[in-house]
């Protein structure tokens, strides 16, 4: 089976679906690698890299992406380049499924079996897999790098004869993947850390990197059977923007995590409650490309709204696109294995797979996921 590896197109991306290593193991496994010259340049790979280790690099895009029985990248592709791929094709990638009617549309209209990598099911066989989970860790880590270089305070606590500096107070919202990886790495910078998440079960995974949780009566909040948050009702929102508010003033930092699978992520953060913080703050909004859990943050942004600053900066992970890369690509590399008939050497597509039924969004001409199917009606 030929699986290509195009270039990643998109500004600013540095990430590499396939690091050398991973495109080694892929080889040795019987696939004939095809991968687009300069693929890895946003991470220091080079073509020789990948040929050393048994791959084809090829300047003609077009024809490989034509040739492909699975296309591997990072970002979903555009239209044109789904009317390239042959019927048949496996594509996988992210794809946004749940906002991304026409490029669905273009995967079934060209029978092309599109695999979405945020669908990957979060259950314990697909964790290797789960890539929005190793991105969202580094997200996390990132975000807390940028708020402390930003902060005109240091995290830990100094005592000199220069005087006794007192530790940065860093408020984390959302203690998913991200939110879990920020406190930790705040913890690790000596800030005080205090965390919210609507999820109850979150507190005591909290409690254990040794930063507080914020005790908020919500009412019925729970979770998904994936382990994902529900949505609140407004009131709810509104009773946690009330209970956090005091508690956002007092913060040197605050990074919000808040996401709500297949939706909006809400806005936790008003612009009174910025205009409430201390002059030089920081506020990171990791949700600020798909909507925004702070009031006013831009994407790829730094604003400052009464001299607090506001952080929107997307792709966190590309700031440790080494490293993002290699868990990336061994999320789609044990995808592949998992499936990977070792006689035949080819992708072995069962629907009928836990996995597989999670994950694969169109094939032989349907849109077979459910969830994304009834979206559609
Ligand atoms: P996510 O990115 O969808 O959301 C981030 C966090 O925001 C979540 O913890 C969510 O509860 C929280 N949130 C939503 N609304 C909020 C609000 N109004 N206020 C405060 N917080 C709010 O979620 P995620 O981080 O990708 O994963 C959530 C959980 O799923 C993880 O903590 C983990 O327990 C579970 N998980 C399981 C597996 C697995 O079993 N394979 C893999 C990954 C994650």
């Amino acid at each position: 089976m030929q699986i290509t590896i195009p270039k990643e197109t998109h500004s600013g991306e540095d990430r590499v679906p396939i690091v050398p290593a991973v495109a080694k193991k892929l080889v040795h496994m019987g696939a004939k690698l095809m991968v687009e010259s300069g693929m890895g340049l946003g991470c220091g790979y080079s073509d020789e890299d990948y040929s050393r280790v048994g791959a084809e690099i090829t300047g003609d895009r077009q024809a490989a992406l034509a040739s492909a029985d699975i296309v591997l990248r990072i970002r979903k592709p555009d239209i044109t380049e789904v009317n390239q791929l042959k019927s048949g094709c496996i594509h996988i990638s992210y794809l946004d499924p749940f906002n991304e009617s026409e490029l669905i549309a273009a995967f079934k209209q060209h029978g092309v079996t599109a695999i979405s990598m945020e669908m990957i099911p979060r259950i314990t066989r697909s964790q290797k897999m789960d890539a929005l989970s190793s991105q969202a860790s580094l997200a996390g880590y990132v975000a807390v790098l940028l708020a402390a270089l930003r902060l005109p305070s240091i995290f830990p606590m100094m005592m000199t004869p220069a005087g006794t500096l007192k530790p940065a107070k860093v408020f984390i919202i959302g203690a998913g993947v991200a939110g879990l990886q920020a406190i930790a790495t705040a913890k690790r910078l000596g800030a005080k850390v205090t965390a919210f998440d609507t999820r109850p079960v979150v507190a005591e995974q909290v409690h254990s990197l040794g930063a507080k949780f914020l005790e908020i009566d919500l009412g019925e909040t729970g979770q998904t059977a994936d382990g994902y948050a529900k949505e609140l009702t407004p009131e709810q929102v509104q009773m946690q923007r009330e209970a956090q508010k005091k508690f956002i003033a007092d913060s040197d930092v605050v990074i919000t995590t808040a996401q709500v699978f297949g939706r909006k992520p809400p806005v936790l953060v008003t612009k009174d409650m910025v205009e409430g913080m201390q002059h030089g703050s920081v506020i990171v909004d990791m949700a600020a490309e798909t909507g925004g859990n702070v009031e006013g943050s831009v994407p790829n942004e730094t604003v400052i709204v009464n001299g607090v600053n506001i952080i929107g900066q997307a792709n966190l992970p590309n700031e440790v696109c080494r490293d993002a890369s290699l868990m990336y690509s061994n999320n789609l590399f044990s995808l592949v294995e998992d499936n990977w008939d070792t006689e035949q050497k080819h992708f072995n597509l069962d629907l009928n797979d836990d996995v597989l039924t999670g994950c694969v969004i169109t094939h032989k001409g349907e849109i077979v996921n459910t969830t994304i199917k009834n979206l559609k009606g």
